[in-house]
C-alpha cells in the first residue's frame, strides 16, 4: 500500500510544530536574553568604570589636597623627615602607588622612600610636565595611573607641589571583581528564568503526547477500524464483527451508525444475494447460481480428476396443469415437485449435491460423489418413481411425470455450458423415448436432437410419401372377452430415424399445426378400416373404430363437419365411430367443449374422454360434459395392485361414471390380475397389451376372423 499521510501523522506533525514554534520562541527568548545581560554588562561596566573614575579622580584630588595641606609646615622648613612621614602615612592606602612631593622647579624632594633615590631630580615620567606646570589641582590619568597634583602652600606662597598617584591596575581588578560578581548573579537569575521557562515546556510536552495518545485512542483508532471496515464491506466481506462503543460522544455516535449501516448493507446484500441466487416460487438454487457454482466446481474438478454428473429433470405435460388449472396450481405442483426432488437428492445424492431449479418446469441437480453413474441412475429412478406419484392440488389429484437427462463431466464435456447443452438434449432424448425415465447423454444424441428440429420439415409431407400409418388396438368386452372395435393409433416410420413415438411426433404436428391436415386423413382412414369389419361382425352390433382428437382440432370449430363428411364418404354408421378428447382439451375451454360436443352428439358418433384421471377433471366434471364414456388413463391401471389408492379411485370413476350412464374403458391392461380386477370393479371395456399390441389393419383383420370376434 502507497504511504500516505494519514490523520495521526498530521497531527503528530501539528503537535511537533508547535512544540518547535514553543521552543524557537524560547530559543529566542534567550538569546534576547542572553542579550540583555550582554548589554546590561557593559553599562554596568560603564557605570562601574565610570564610577571607580571619578572616585578616582574625586579620591586622587582630596588626597592631594590633604597631603598638600599637610605638608605646607614641612616643606617650608624643609623638613625632610616630617615630608617623609606624612608621605609615608598617606601611602598606606593600598590604593595608592605613589605621592610624590616636589619642589618649584619640579625636582623631585620626596617619594616617601628611606633612600629617596630620585631626589633632586626633576620629574621625567610622561605626567611629570603637566603636574608640574599646573598653577591649582590637576588631575591627569595615564593607562596605569590617576595622577592628582597640587601645589603646596604656605600662606599664598607657593612652596612645591605634590602629586599623588592612584594605581588604576588595582582599581581595575576592584572594577573586574564587581562586574565577575554581577555576571554570576545574572547567571544565577538567567538560570532561575530557564527553570521556570523549562517548567512549562516539559508541561506543554506531556501534554502534547498526552494529547496525541488521547487522539490516537479516541479518533484515529476508530477511524481507521471503520475506514478498514468499510473497505471490507467495499469487497464484499461482511462478517465485520460489530464495534459495540459505549462512547456518548460524537464518535460513539459514528461507530453506532456504522455498525447499524454496515448491518443493514449486509442485510440487503444477503436479500439481494438471495433473490439474485434464489428461485422465488421455490426457494431453490436458481440458474443463475447454479451456474457459478457448476464452474467453481468444474474448476476444482479439472485439476483432481474426478467426476460429477448432471441430472436435467424436466416435468412432463406440465403446461397442461396450468392451462387447465390456472397458475396458481401450477404453483402450487412446482412447490410439491420440488419438495419430492429436495427429498430424494438430500437421501440419495450425496453430501456434495446441488439442486437447482432453472425456471418454468425444469430442475437440475449436480452430484459428485462416489460413482457418480451409479448414483445418478439410482437417483433418477427413485425421481421417475417418486415424481409419478399423483399430486394433491385444490383437492384434486393430478398426474405428472419426469423425464430426466443425465450427463457426465468429464466423459461427455468439459464446459459447464457445453455440459448443460448434453443434459437438455439427453432429457429431451428421455422424452422422445416416451417420457417419465432417464436417459444418459450419448454423441449420437446431438444428432437426433438436429434431426428433431427438422422433425417439423419431415412431418409436413409424411402422409403423402406413406411414412404415417395407422394401427388399431383392440379393445375388449370383460362380460365377455369379445373384441368390440379397437383404437386408431397414429405411426411414423421415418425412413432414417425409424419408428417415432407418437408421443413426440404428435406435439410436433399439434404445435405445427400439421394436425389439421393429419388428424382428418386418420379419421378418414379409420373409418375406411372400420367399414371392412362389417362383415366381420355378427350382425348385430358393429366393431367401433376410436379416433384420437387432437386439442387443435377441436379448437378449429369445422371437427363435427368433417366428421359428418367422413361418415358420408366412408358409409360409417355414426354409432361405430368413437372421438377421444383428452381432458385438456375439453377443460380449458369448457363452454365452447360443451357447444362443439353438442355438434358432435349431432353427428351420432360417441364422445370419449381419454386419459380420464390424468387431467384434472375430477368426477363432478361429468356431469357438466356430456360424454358417452371414460377411458381410465394407464397409470391408474399400472399401479392398481400396488396402490389401494388408484384401486379406489378406479373403483369410484367406474361406480359415478355408471351412475351417469357412461362407458368406462381401463387403458393399458398389462397383466391379467389387472383385468381381473378391472373386471371384479364392473368397468366395461378393457385394453392393453395384455390382450393386444396395437396391430397393423390386416393383423386386426386376421385377429377378428381368428377370433370369430
Ligand atoms: P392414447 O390415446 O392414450 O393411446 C393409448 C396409448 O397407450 C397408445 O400409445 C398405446 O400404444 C398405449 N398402450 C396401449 N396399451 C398399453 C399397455 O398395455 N401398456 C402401455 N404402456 N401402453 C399401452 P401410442 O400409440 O404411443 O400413442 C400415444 C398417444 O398419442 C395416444 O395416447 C394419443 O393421445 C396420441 N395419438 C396417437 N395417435 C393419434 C392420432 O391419430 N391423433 C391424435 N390427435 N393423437 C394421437
Ligand atoms: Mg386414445
Ligand atoms: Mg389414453
Amino acid at each position: 500500500m502507497k504511504p500516505r499521510f494519514g490523520l495521526q501523522a498530521r497531527f503528530l506533525v501539528a503537535i511537533t510544530l508547535m512544540l518547535g514554534v514553543v521552543v524557537l520562541v524560547l530559543v529566542l527568548l534567550m538569546q534576547r536574553q542572553q542579550q540583555m545581560r550582554q548589554e546590561t554588562e557593559s553599562i554596568s561596566r560603564e557605570a562601574v568604570h565610570r564610577l571607580v573614575d571619578t572616585y578616582l579622580r574625586d579620591h586622587a584630588a582630596s588626597l592631594a589636597r590633604r597631603v598638600a595641606e599637610r605638608l605646607a609646615n614641612p616643606m617650608y622648613y624643609r623638613d625632610l623627615d616630617a615630608i617623609g612621614t606624612v608621605v609615608r602615612d598617606n601611602s598606606r592606602d593600598s590604593l595608592v602607588d605613589y605621592i610624590r612631593v616636589y619642589d618649584l622647579e619640579g625636582r623631585l624632594v620626596h617619594d616617601g622612600s628611606v633612600e629617596i633615590a630620585d631626589f633632586g631630580k626633576r620629574m621625567d615620567d610622561p605626567l611629570a610636565a603637566q603636574a608640574i606646570a599646573a598653577d591649582g589641582l590637576h588631575v591627569q590619568v595615564s593607562p596605569t595611573v590617576v595622577d592628582a597634583s597640587t601645589p603646596v602652600m604656605v600662606g599664598s606662597e607657593r612652596v612645591g607641589g605634590v602629586r599623588v598617584g592612584l594605581d588604576l591596575q588595582v582599581a581595575g581588578r576592584y572594577e573586574q571583581r564587581n562586574l565577575s560578581e554581577l555576571g554570576a548573579l545574572m547567571d544565577d537569575l538567567a538560570k532561575r528564568h530557564l527553570g521556570w521557562l523549562a517548567l512549562p515546556l516539559g508541561l506543554l510536552a506531556l501534554v502534547s503526547i498526552l494529547a496525541a495518545w488521547h487522539v490516537q485512542r479516541t479518533l484515529v483508532r476508530p477511524i481507521r477500524w471503520l475506514a478498514a471496515s468499510a473497505r471490507r464491506i467495499e469487497s464484499g466481506d461482511y462478517t465485520v464483527e460489530r464495534l459495540h462503543s459505549a462512547r456518548t460522544d460524537e464518535m460513539g455516535d459514528l461507530v453506532r451508525t456504522f455498525g447499524r449501516m454496515s448491518e443493514a448493507v449486509a442485510r440487503h446484500d444477503r436479500e439481494v444475494r438471495r433473490m439474485a441466487y434464489t428461485d422465488a416460487l421455490t426457494g431453490l438454487t436458481n440458474r443463475l447460481a447454479f451456474r457459478e457454482s457448476l464452474d467453481h466446481r468444474l474448476m476444482l474438478l479439472r485439476g483432481a480428476g474426478r467426476q460429477l454428473a448432471l441430472l436435467f429433470a424436466d416435468i412432463d405435460d406440465f403446461k397442461r396443469v396450468n392451462d387447465t388449472l390456472g397458475h396458481e396450481a401450477g404453483d402450487e405442483a412446482l412447490l410439491q415437485f420440488a419438495n419430492r426432488i429436495r427429498e430424494a437428492v438430500d437421501k440419495y445424492g450425496g453430501d456434495d449435491a446441488l439442486l437447482a431449479r432453472f425456471g418454468g418446469d425444469e430442475f437440475v441437480i449436480l452430484i459428485q460423489e462416489g460413482d457418480v453413474r451409479a448414483a445418478a441412475t439410482r437417483l433418477a429412478e427413485v425421481l421417475v418413481a417418486e415424481l409419478r406419484r399423483p399430486l394433491d392440488i385444490q383437492d384434486r389429484q393430478v398426474f405428472l411425470g419426469t423425464s430426466i437427462g443425465i450427463t457426465l463431466f468429464p466423459e461427455d464435456a468439459s464446459s459447464a455450458s457445453a455440459l448443460m447443452k448434453n443434459g437438455d438434449i439427453a432429457m429431451y432424448q428421455a422424452k422422445v423415448a416416451g417420457k417419465n425415465g432417464h436417459r444418459f447423454y450419448s454423441r449420437a444424441m446431438d444428432h437426433a436432437v438436429e434431426r428433431r428440429v427438422h422433425m417439423e420439415q419431415e412431418l409436413r409431407g409424411a402422409w403423402e410419401r406413406g411414412e404415417l400409418s395407422v394401427v388399431y388396438q383392440p379393445v375388449c368386452r370383460t362380460s365377455d372377452g369379445r373384441v368390440v372395435g379397437a383404437e386408431a393409433l397414429l405411426r411414423w416410420q421415418h425412413p432414417m430415424l425409424g419408428m417415432i413415438a407418437p408421443s413426440v411426433f404428435i406435439d410436433v404436428a399439434e404445435q405445427s399445426g400439421l394436425i389439421e391436415g393429419i388428424g382428418p386423413r386418420v379419421l378418414r382412414t379409420a373409418c375406411t378400416e372400420a367399414m371392412r369389419w362389417a362383415g366381420m361382425g355378427d350382425g348385430n352390433d358393429r366393431l367401433f373404430v376410436s379416433v384420437n382428437v387432437s386439442p387443435r382440432q377441436l379448437r378449429k370449430g369445422d371437427l363435427p363437419d368433417i366428421v359428418a363428411e367422413c361418415l358420408r364418404e366412408t358409409g360409417l354408421p355414426a354409432s361405430s365411430l368413437h372421438l377421444e378428447l383428452t381432458e385438456t382439451a375439453v377443460i380449458s375451454d369448457e363452454l365452447q367443449a360443451a357447444a362443439m360436443l353438442a355438434r358432435l352428439h349431432s353427428t351420432g358418433v360417441k364422445v370419449w374422454l381419454d386419459d380420464f384421471g390424468t387431467g384434472f377433471s375430477g368426477l363432478s366434471h361429468l356431469r357438466r360434459v356430456p360424454v358417452d364414456g371414460v377411458k381410465i388413463d394407464r397409470s391408474f391401471v399400472a399401479d392398481l395392485q400396488r396402490d389401494p389408492d388408484d384401486l379406489a379411485l378406479t373403483t369410484a370413476i367406474i361406480a359415478m361414471a355408471h351412475s351417469l350412464g357412461i362407458t368406462v374403458v381401463a387403458e393399458g391392461v398389462e397383466k391379467e390380475a389387472q383385468y381381473n380386477l378391472l373386471c371384479e370393479r364392473g368397468c366395461d371395456l378393457v385394453q392393453g397389451y395384455w390382450l393386444s399390441h396395437p396391430i397393423s389393419a390386416t393383423e386386426f383383420a386376421h385377429l377378428l376372423a381368428r377370433r370369430g370376434r
